[in-house]
């Protein structure tokens, strides 16, 4: 098959492929494919990536034991969970392999516990163990409860630090980011040579009135990749946007949890139960719930009064002594199910070439384990690419992403001291809360992928992260941008074009030259 070699040029050149969607799974598939001497470019409508579910879920590394054997979501996750030690290695991603104990309350749960003790077996789940309620407390000193299953290869990580890495790495390695731009339309056009169609590509047109051409197009549109199959003309089945809301608790409370507790879920729960989750960054999250939502609130990530209450009562129920003020934050995060409310449960994740529009894969109902799957699933998308063009490895790609993993305050302090002496801004502590210095937040800014908005300087530094949530730091970073970075007050988005943080001046900013310097005759 003849290869076209895109230059990059929006409406001219064909890409061999293009993948709708930045979030984890698209970001994890950009990375692989750019691996090989291809042409890759990336299109999302937000402003930057990881704004939809990636960066709104438990951020758990899940074992494969939920999931019936001989499926998608059992093969990748299992598989996906095992590629994660490396993959976090080389992008300096924080993971904690704290594991977790499934836990029977009673004896009606014993039968559910098993249930999932076999399926992880036959799935290849490495490690486990069924505890008794003493060998329980040895890992988590007063858990309740009267067996429960071990499973060590489940792990903690930040969903959006593994997006943003995969991301950064990805256009390290020269995959094209087309940020901001929505997809619309879809269409199937020939190259012609000599009056006969030579080769045909897929045209994607974008809101913004821009067109890029590719070979492949790769669906991982998330809650919207029905729309999205729909628009190639490819029939897929509807996606259900199922919310899970979360509590996040005060760092207060960090190493309470020594790992993750889960109940044993029902047959047809659409979640994993309400459970507690220590995040990788020292939080606590209480959730999620699990309520589905009409259709045009998919991409609504409100929480609600019926929820937070009950929520809160199960917080202090597990943790009891939680105060009022260890409550810091809520927020949710739709699951895209291919499963109808009236039935409940979870489908399998769909990743496959349409039949009827060869070179188009679509990938849907990428609900939980997507996050844990997403290097699994890359490489499965890269074969089916491979199925269509050619792959030569590049002599090139650059495997490791570099700076520094985790936090500046989490380093020695010889370390911070010697590193505070060289550059003086890791010296200047912007976030209180969370102790991120204001280099940290410059290399946010300034990265290879640097942040759009203050959501994206969230995302990669932690500041606005801690306990006021914003009140001390959003103040100095607003002005670190405007007087740094020449911001006026309508450049300051919190994420999309529609997210202003500032109107205009209340009262016009003093222009008048400092003394010193006025023109004395
Ligand atoms: C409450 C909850 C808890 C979860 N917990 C876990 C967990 O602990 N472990 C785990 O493994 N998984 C978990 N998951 C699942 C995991 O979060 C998802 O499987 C994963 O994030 C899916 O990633 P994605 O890239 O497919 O989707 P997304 O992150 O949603 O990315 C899709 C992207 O496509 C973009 N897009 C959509 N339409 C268009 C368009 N027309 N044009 C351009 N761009 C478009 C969107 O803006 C979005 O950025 C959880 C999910 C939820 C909701």
């Amino acid at each position: 098959m003849p290869r076209s070699r895109g230059r990059w040029i929006l409406g001219k050149e064909i890409f061999d492929a293009a993948i709708i969607g930045a979030g984890v799974v698209g970001c994890a598939i950009a990375r692989e494919l750019s691996r090989f001497e291809l042409n890759v470019c990336v299109i999302e409508k937000e402003p930057d990536v990881s704004f939809g579910t990636s960066s709104r879920n438990s951020g758990v590394l899940h074992s494969g034991i939920n999931y019936e054997p001989d499926t998608k979501r059992a093969r990748l996750s299992v598989r996906g969970n095992g590629m994660m030690d490396a993959l976090c290695a080389d992008l300096k991603v924080q993971m904690k392999r704290i594991g977790k104990l499934t836990v029977a309350l009673s004896r009606e749960d014993l039968p559910g516990l098993n249930r999932l003790r076999e399926r992880g077996a036959a799935n290849g789940v490495s490690g486990m163990e069924m505890l008794d309620s003493s060998r329980m407390s040895k890992i988590q000193p007063g858990i309740a409860g009267i067996f429960g299953l071990w499973t060590p290869s489940s792990a903690v990580i930040s969903p959006y630090g593994l997006t943003i890495a995969l991301a950064e790495n990805a256009r390290a390695n020269g995959v094209r980011f087309f940020l901001g731009c929505e997809v619309s339309g879809i269409r199937r056009e020939s190259v012609f040579a000599d009056d006969r169609a030579d080769k045909d590509y897929f045209c994607v047109s974008f809101q913004n009135g821009l067109e890029i051409r590719s070979s492949v197009l790769i669906n991982a549109a998330g809650l919207h990749a029905d729309e999205i199959s729909r628009m190639a003309g490819v029939n897929a089945p509807p996606v259900w946007a199922c919310r899970g809301e979360y509590f996040v608790l005060d760092k207060r409370l960090d190493g309470t949890l020594k790992t993750l507790v889960y109940p044993v879920p029902g047959q047809n729960d659409p979640g994993l139960g309400i459970h507690l989750t220590p995040t990788v960054d020292g939080n606590i999250l209480i959730g999620p719930s699990a309520a589905y939502i009409p259709d045009e609130y998919r991409e609504s990530y409100r929480v609600t009064d019926r929820v937070m209450p009950a929520l809160r009562r199960e917080g202090g129920r597990m943790l009891p002594g939680l105060a009022a003020s260890d409550f810091i934050r809520s927020f949710a995060g739709n699951r895209p199910k291919l499963t109808p409310p009236e039935r409940g449960g979870n489908g399998d994740f769909i990743i496959e070439e349409a039949e009827d529009r060869p070179g188009f894969i679509h990938l849907l109902g990428i609900e939980s384990p997507g996050l844990t799957s997403a290097p699994a699933i890359a490489e499965d998308v890269r074969d089916l690419v491979g199925a269509r063009i050619e792959l030569r490895k590049k002599d090139d790609f650059i495997a490791h992403r570099s700076g520094c993993a985790g936090r500046f305050a989490d380093l020695p302090g010889d370390e911070r001291a010697y590193m505070a002496n060289i550059e003086p801004e890791y010296g200047e502590i912007v976030c209180r809360c969370e102790s991120i210095t204001k280099k940290e937040v410059r290399d946010a800014i300034e990265n290879p992928f640097g942040a759009r908005g203050l959501s994206g300087i969230k995302y990669r530094s932690r500041a606005m992260m801690g306990r006021c949530q914003g009140g001390f730091c959003v103040a100095r970073i607003v002005r670190m941008l405007r007087e740094e970075y020449g911001y006026g007050p309508e450049d300051f988005l919190m994420n999309g074009p529609n997210s202003r943080l500032f109107s205009g001046f209340t009262r016009e900013p003093d222009r008048t030259p400092p003394a010193d310097s006025e023109d004395d005759g």
